[in-house]
């Protein structure tokens, strides 16, 4: 996956101070162990003493192999002292080592293949879609939102003409299910389709799913229909499709997107074949999307086309948001 160079060396920094602060914390280490049990520094010292002479011993030449392997043994009888006497008291035998957050790489970000080729390792690449996943969110209001906050105080308990269930009933439903489905995401988790006039509250509850979803270490992006797909286009029209393929990695990569306000976006050819391509990577790529929007079904189908409402009726779970506006609701009940 492409991403762009300040991505790349933002995720490079990351990993660079994760190192130098291992190998700090190891210093630390050393130092007060060392004080408490001498015996182990002046080990360290014969090691490295004994690191010069096996160079040595194979520049001078003779004998190579019988003096090297001479000094091998007395490098690992040097080892195990220096694991017993930590062991007997109280220390892993590892205690001298830095503790990388990546034991695989040792928070280089490389590491070698089963066919001996260098390749990044699991940890730079999700540090860098952490990272591009940040970059995106950062303009997002994703804080203010969570189930907590949520009241079903507005929506009212009166059966409109039409319908078979209250705003009340309806939005109870709909507020149990978004909380279960946050506590129990997953990668295989369904997509939703949150569709109700503006001021439902659909971009709260989609907010708060992505708090509790974020909690548990997942991967989520929150995009606003109009600024992701005015960067995209902005980013397309400028000829920047570096930058395009970024932001469209990041939102298909993600492990949760939240695409909110589908259809208040500028309308025409690009942003209608850019949102289908996206919805449709993510569907095949098996990942969850939420998707929020007033529009129906009917409106979708005459801005976007029969296809993408097919793939969305066919894929996502769909929730129907009943009631008044909230937003007008709560200006009246504030004293
Ligand atoms: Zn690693």
């Amino acid at each position: 996956m492409a991403y762009s160079n300040k991505i790349n060396q933002m995720a490079e920094e990351a990993l660079n101070s994760r190192r130098m602060k291992a190998l700090q914390n190891q210093e630390i280490a050393k130092k007060q162990i060392f004080k408490e049990l001498p015996r182990l520094e002046e080990i360290e010292r014969q090691l490295a003493v004994i690191g010069t002479e096996t160079a040595k011993a194979v520049v001078r030449g003779g004998n190579v192999k019988e003096a090297v392997a001479a000094l091998a043994k007395k490098s690992l009888n040097l080892q195990q002292e220096m694991k017993t006497i930590l062991f007997q008291n109280g220390y892993s035998k590892d205690a001298l080592e830095p503790k990388y957050c990546c034991s695989i790489c040792r928070d280089t970000g490389r590491v070698d293949n089963e066919e001996g080729r260098t390749v990044i390792c699991r940890c730079l690449k999700k540090l860098r879609s952490e990272i591009a996943c940040k970059e995106l969110n950062d303009s997002s209001p994703l804080s203010l939102s969570s189930f907590e906050t949520f009241s079903l105080d507005n929506y009212s308990m009166d059966i409109s003409e039409g319908y078979s269930i209250s705003p009340y009933e309806r939005m109870k439903k709909i507020y149990v299910y978004c909380k279960s489905y946050a506590e129990n995401f997953n990668e295989k988790s369904d997509s939703l389709f949150l569709r109700g006039a503006t001021g439902l509250g659909k971009t709260h509850l989609s907010l708060a799913i992505a708090n509790e979803v974020i909690k548990k270490g997942y991967g989520v992006v929150y995009v606003s229909a109009p600024d992701i797909v005015g960067k995209m286009e902005h980013s397309h029209f400028s000829y920047n499709y570096d930058r395009e393929e970024e932001i469209l990695n990041s939102l298909t990569s993600c492990d949760l997107l939240i695409f909110d306000d589908l259809g208040t976006e500028l309308s025409n050819n690009y942003s209608a074949s850019a949102i289908y391509n996206l919805i449709n990577t993510r569907l095949l790529r098996n990942k969850p999307t939420i998707i929020s929007t007033n529009l129906n079904l009917k409106e979708i189908e005459s801005a976007y086309s029969k296809r993408f409402v097919s793939r969305i009726v066919g894929n996502y779970v769909k929730m129907d948001f009943l009631g008044t506006d909230n937003r007008g609701v709560k200006i009246v009940k504030t004293p």
